[in-house]
């Protein structure tokens, strides 16, 4: 390894002349924690650590650090991994691309993040919401509940005792007797099978007997049944689950926008300023309460907020995804078109413009009414009519 040129705000690059192991390298990153530095490695080497590996990776380094040198120092020097994600991208000329990494628990990463920010799922999202990333669906992969991990096996169980020893057997049905089962529980023999209820011989399939279809059958616990089970065994912590119970997970590739690279060239990304959406909620409030102001016309401001005793999403995320999607079809159907909806901390606000209180009183029961209805695992949202003061305080946030 070759040291740093210069201070620490000067670029440079970290060169490995050697193979090391995963865990050296990782320590190694620790130390420098410079998440930004390209890495190259002398010898051929495809780990996702390496910006570049072989004999040309000088050149990739080059490039590398002109680039960095074009971010603004306190994007350089950013510990703000929204700063550090957009960063990576510029600097290596890359998107963000998801594709499958079975080293890694999740089993998908970024390789333009050289093995740094973890998986920034949660960091990636925050950025496509304040539109500094567009994204494209990559796939989505069930989740471990117990462990978060997406290395698991999904296979076909014995519907009553789980196992997975299970095989398909013919069925026979034998018409003097009325007898039907499958092939193995009839008696085989050099000259055929005997029927276990009457012992007679079966001769002439389509005269005396037939076989109707298959069944599957346990080869653990006997049990004869049409259909199989799908269940998931977790390669790490080896729980197993119900396919209905697992939660899911959807990954995205990502580019930057042009208001993301603005806002990397032009210092950061500033994790406090507020998301657009919530930025024009502000602006119609601000012209609601000049209304009322004005011409008397009153306006109420709603706020949802879910329960947090109820921790739906701890069940299961499909579930959770389900009544998120039918919590919104809810309102749609319960608010006015010109009603607007902004997502705030653990929950939603809802301005309903021209609307006396015992109007929105109405609104709320409405909602709660259809939610019963619509929703069947209760998200424990529940609403309240906000006072004017606490309206002017979110107007008034900057
Ligand atoms: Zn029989
Ligand atoms: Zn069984
Ligand atoms: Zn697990």
């Amino acid at each position: 390894m070759k040291g740093k040129a210069g201070g620490n705000n000067k670029p440079y690059a970290i060169v490995l002349t050697a193979f090391l192991a995963d865990r050296l390298i990782e320590r190694l990153l620790r130390k420098i924690s410079n998440p930004l530095v390209p890495v190259i490695s002398m010898e051929a080497d495809e780990r996702e650590w390496f910006d570049a590996s072989g004999p040309d990776c000088f050149d990739a380094a080059r490039a590398i650090i002109e680039r960095l040198e074009d971010l603004p120092e306190t994007v350089r020097l950013s510990g703000n991994t929204e700063d550090i994600l957009l960063a990576r991208m510029y600097s290596r000329e890359r998107d963000l691309i998801a594709d499958y990494d079975p080293r890694k628990p999740a089993m998908v990463g970024y390789r333009v993040l050289g093995g740094q920010l973890g998986d920034a799922c949660e960091t990636a999202h925050a950025l496509f919401r304040r539109g500094f990333l567009n994204r494209t669906f990559f796939d989505r992969l069930h989740v471990c509940p117990q462990c978060r991990s997406s290395a698991l096996n999904v296979r076909e169980e014995c519907c009553k005792c789980r196992s997975p020893q299970i095989g398909e057997e013919t069925v026979v049905h034998h018409f003097p007797c009325g007898f039907e089962a499958v092939e193995g529980e009839f008696r085989q023999t050099a000259d055929g099978l005997y029927c276990p209820k009457c012992s007679q011989l079966l001769r002439h399939i389509g005269l005396d007997y037939d076989k109707p279809g298959s069944a599957i059958v346990c080869k653990s616990c006997g049990a004869v049944d049409d259909s199989t089970a799908v269940g998931f065994v977790c390669m790490h912590c080896r729980s197993r689950h119900d396919a209905g119970r697992m939660p899911v997970q959807d990954w995205y590739s990502y580019q930057l926008t042009p208001a993301g690279l603005q806002a990397l060239l032009g210092g950061g990304t500033d994790p406090r300023k507020p998301d657009v959406e919530t930025d024009h909620f502000k602006v119609l409030l601000q012209q609601a309460i000049r209304h009322e102001a004005a011409f008397g016309t009153p306006f109420q401001v709603l706020k949802g907020v879910y329960d947090p005793a109820e921790d739906f999403r701890s069940h299961s995320l499909r579930l959770a995804e389900q009544s998120e999607h039918l919590v919104s079809d809810v309102l749609r159907s319960a608010l006015r078109p010109v009603d607007t909806v902004a997502p705030c901390e653990n929950g939603m606000l809802i301005l309903l413009t021209h609307m006396s209180e015992a109007d929105a009183q109405k609104v709320i029961s409405e909602i709660d009414h259809r939610m019963a209805e619509v929703v069947l695992h209760d998200p424990g949202l529940r609403f309240h009519i906000l006072s004017r003061s606490e309206c002017e305080q979110i107007a008034g946030e900057t």
